[in-house]
């Protein structure tokens, strides 16, 4: 702020203001070139401009300059350049949280009349968002078998303008036929494609950049899980390659007011850093786990997508060699409900809760039979595990004992 500093001048003139108003005008600025590791947190509503002229060609559009917080600071300008060159893009909006940017996409890519494809492992509070608002919107929807690219095909009309795919799916972790369904659907060029990438957190693959020269339109990342890393923080992102489907989505972004908080971005900022490493881990050990459940003699099947014979494991090998840290575990159909949940009660090292991506591990029982809109024979207990960063013969050794409470509830 270069205006009217309170000075000594204005002593000398006799002007000498009030003390608020000579803290609030202060005119001290520090040096310039201060160097540290992390960036400064830059916080504001208001944004300053030098002159009227400068206000009257405030440009927002671009990363030029500032207008306003909601628009951008130096703060949220970084976190989407790095977000951008994690997912292997070249533009990227943030948003308040991962499912207010899936709202973000199809807010700002569909209208009335339209119809959006779902992979039925979608995660569940998209398919609530398209049966209730979108639906209120005139927005169509359908769900698609994530494993038929075939049978996607089939469902593309003149009317389908958004294909969302999720690699993973959630909860059951089924992993996509994403190289065939992005060839079906480059056949319609009124298609857009955009990834819920948050499994594979810019980390597992480029989405931007896969094998064949394939490539998505947009990627959503829920930076709640991985890029946080701390089970604190609720930000999501969106990012493209193409520079006009950015400025659509960042109109829309700007028109509905979707702003992100300093502190928060500055959380996520820390995390990034080590996002390779905890991913690694975090893969690792779920692997481990995944491997010990599958030879337990209570468990039916290990749904983790670097497991042979796990749904879509070839269709993951196509386009990746790391996996998060998830590992759904359905039991045999000799137990019933009630015994799962005193099997996920009985887990001493595992948090029960909700999301994933912080330290510690996390636990939820699903009843997979209401969640899905195609097929049948959906487990009723499921149990996911999102594996945290506490060492691996721990979390097995608290399996085990919980496997033995399993047993006991009947
Ligand atoms: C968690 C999650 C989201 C939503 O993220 P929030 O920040 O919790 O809103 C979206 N998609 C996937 C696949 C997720 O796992």
């Amino acid at each position: 702020m270069d205006r009217k500093p309170a000075s000594a001048d204005d002593v000398a003139a006799g002007t000498d203001p009030g003390l608020a108003t000579t803290l609030i005008h202060h005119g001290y600025v520090p040096p310039a070139g201060f160097a540290a590791v992390m960036p400064g947190v830059h916080k504001a509503s208001t944004v300053l401009f030098k002159d009227t002229a400068a206000l009257r060609q405030r440009q927002w559009k671009d990363k030029t300059g500032y207008t306003y917080g909601l628009h951008g600071t130096p703060t949220t300008f970084t976190l989407e350049e790095r977000l951008a060159t994690l997912e292997g893009g070249r533009q990227t909006l943030l948003a308040p949280s991962g499912l207010a940017a899936i709202t973000l996409v199809d807010a700002a890519l569909l209208q009335q009349g339209d119809e959006v494809l779902l992979p039925d492992n979608v995660y569940g509070p998209s398919r609530d968002l398209a049966r209730h608002e979108l639906a209120a919107w005139g927005i169509a929807h359908r769900f698609y078998d994530p494993l038929d690219a075939e049978g996607l095909a089939a469902l593309i009309t003149p009317r389908t303008r958004l294909l969302w795919i999720e690699a993973a799916g959630s909860v059951t972790l089924e992993f996509p036929d994403l190289l065939g369904l992005i060839e079906q659907a480059r056949q319609h060029p009124q298609l857009t494609i955009a990834l819920d990438n948050t499994w594979g957190a810019g980390v597992a693959f480029n989405a931007f950049d896969l094998p064949g020269g394939m490539a998505v339109d947009v990627s959503v990342h829920a930076l709640t899980k991985y890029p946080s890393g701390g089970g604190d923080v609720l930000m999501g992102s969106v990012t493209t390659h193409d520079e006009a489907l950015h400025l659509k989505l960042k109109l829309a972004h700007m028109r509905l007011g979707l702003g992100v908080g300093a502190n928060d971005v500055e959380l996520v900022l820390r995390g990034l850093p080590t996002l390779a490493l905890r991913y690694a881990a975090h893969d690792a050990s779920a692997r481990r786990i995944a491997q010990w459940l599958a030879q337990q003699p209570q468990v039916r099947q290990v749904l983790h997508p670097a497991l042979p014979g796990s749904p879509g494991h070839e269709h993951w090998q196509a386009v990746s060699s790391a996996a998060a840290g998830l590992v759904s575990v359905v039991f045999a159909e000799r137990y019933a409900a009630a015994q799962v949940d005193a099997f996920v009660d009985a887990l001493q090292r595992f948090g029960i809760g909700y999301s994933w991506g912080g330290p510690m591990s996390l636990a939820v029982p699903y009843d997979v039979r209401g969640m899905r809109t195609l097929g049948g024979g959906h487990p009723s207990a499921l149990v996911r595990l999102a594996i945290g960063l506490e060492d691996t013969d721990d979390l097995i050794a608290d399996l085990q004992q919980a496997l033995q409470a399993l047993e006991g509830a009947a």
